[in-house]
């Protein structure tokens, strides 16, 4: 495994946070999953135990009270995190990228108001950007609206796959409020409370991968909120959202080498374990030939990843690095935990094994924060623009 950066404070950190992991998350995993995703009395405890460990909120920025580690530490962490659907929420890594968002463009009374108990894991965020009726892979056709009336901004929006709404103290909601302006200016962000008048959950959407469920399609009719509400300037919504996401794409990327890695594991224990046809399933060329391939995908999404981290360090947008990433290691983690299903065969599409879970989130990850098509489409048209310049192969 590539130990490429790692220093010996991370090293130390990484052991002590896949202990926790290890120890305390993956043997809670179906009480877990039986208490859903709500934070019950086994999440609670979690979050103590993490707590009083130093191991809260690493990833975060120092000066919001968290540990201050940058991007490219962070994927050592967060691939050992990730091994276990439950890790991010037990450490307080869950929601990155709005603490990184509200960071970056919040006034003092919003990151009071909605950063600080964020950080210590007290609420959480989402975020409303996709609609129903336009495509979400192009945020610049979005059709809700904000309107400022004296002091408020009044907001009419219909929103869906708005993670976790059902459990967020507040939501992001991007509207148009400049619809003269060009295409990339004509909306803003605006942080609006999950219990104002005139929010509705319409319904948790029912969807593969998260039984209890948590995307939400949602409706706002007429909300008002002051117009302090507004998160940075007018018409910075593009700009904001892609802030969010170009750090919420690569913190995903991290998680997944976890998930990756762990199916791997597991791949290997039932091919050294099972025996067919007059040998171990280890010892059939087949099977050899999936444990080589996946530790050769996984490998190059772990370095793929830790350039993208090492880009977004030094204080690049990295573009392109992200959006390699994005595509080519949701389809590791795919394929990864593919063929570590079929080497259990049967029991790999049961519930006594973590894979078919696993499987089932996998599949999302090709849509979630950009189709695979567009993140290919960004990186062609700029490497396209200038082939030879172009990161990281400057
Ligand atoms: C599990 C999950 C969680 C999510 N959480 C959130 C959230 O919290 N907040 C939020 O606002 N949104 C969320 N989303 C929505 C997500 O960001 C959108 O689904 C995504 O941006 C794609 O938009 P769409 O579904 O409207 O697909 P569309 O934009 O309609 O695209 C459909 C398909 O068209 C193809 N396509 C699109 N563009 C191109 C192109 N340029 N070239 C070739 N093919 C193309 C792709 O195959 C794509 O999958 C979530 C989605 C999922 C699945």
């Amino acid at each position: 495994m590539s130990t490429y950066g790692l220093t010996d404070p991370v090293r130390e950190l990484r052991e002590r946070m896949r202990k926790f992991i290890q120890e305390e998350v993956i043997p809670a995993e179906p009480l877990l999953d039986a208490e859903g995703e709500r934070d019950r009395e086994a999440m609670a405890r979690l979050k103590e135990s993490a707590k009083r460990q130093g191991l809260w909120a690493l990833g975060h920025p120092a000066e919001i009270g968290g540990g201050g580690l940058p991007f490219m530490p962070f994927v050592y962490l967060n691939e050992v995190i990730g091994r276990s659907h439950w890790g991010q929420a037990a450490v307080g890594t869950l929601s990155m990228q709005d603490s990184i968002m509200l960071h970056l463009f919040g006034t003092q009374e919003q990151k009071r108001r909605w950063l600080e108990p964020l950080v210590a894991g007290e609420i959480y965020p989402s975020v409303g950007l996709t609609e129903p009726e336009v495509a979400g892979s192009d945020p610049t056709l979005m059709q809700s609206t904000a309107r400022l009336e004296g002091d408020e901004w009044v907001i009419d929006a219909h929103k869906w796959f708005t993670s976790g709404a059902n459990r967020a103290a507040f939501t992001t909601i991007f509207a148009i409020t400049e619809p003269d302006a060009d295409r990339h200016a004509k909306f803003s962000a605006i942080l609006v409370p999950t219990d104002a008048p005139g929010y509705e959950i319409v319904r948790v959407i029912p969807t593969m991968g998260h039984t209890g469920g948590n995307h939400c399609e949602i409706r706002l009719r007429g909300v008002r909120v002051p117009k302090q509400s507004l998160l940075g300037p007018r018409g910075a919504g593009f700009v904001i959202a892609q802030k969010r996401l170009g750090p919420g794409r690569i913190f995903h990327c991290m998680r997944w080498l976890g998930q990756a890695q762990r199916a791997f594991e597991l791949l290997c224990e039932r091919a050294n374990s099972r025996w067919a046809h007059g040998s171990l399933l280890a010892e059939k060329g087949e099977v050899q030939r999936f444990v080589a391939e996946s530790a050769a995908e996984i490998q190059a999404a772990r370095l793929m990843t830790l350039d993208a981290a090492r880009a977004l360090d030094e204080g690049g947008e990295a573009r392109v690095e992200i959006s390699l990433i994005k595509f080519w290691g949701a389809r590791v983690l795919h394929d990864v935990i593919d063929r570590a299903i079929q080497v259990h065969g049967a029991l790999g599409v049961t519930g006594d094994t973590p894979l078919e879970r696993m499987y089932r989130e996998a599949r999302y990850a090709r849509i979630y924060d950009g189709p695979d098509e567009v993140h290919r489409m960004v990186v062609a048209r700029r490497l396209l623009r200038d082939p030879h310049g172009a990161p990281p192969w400057a």
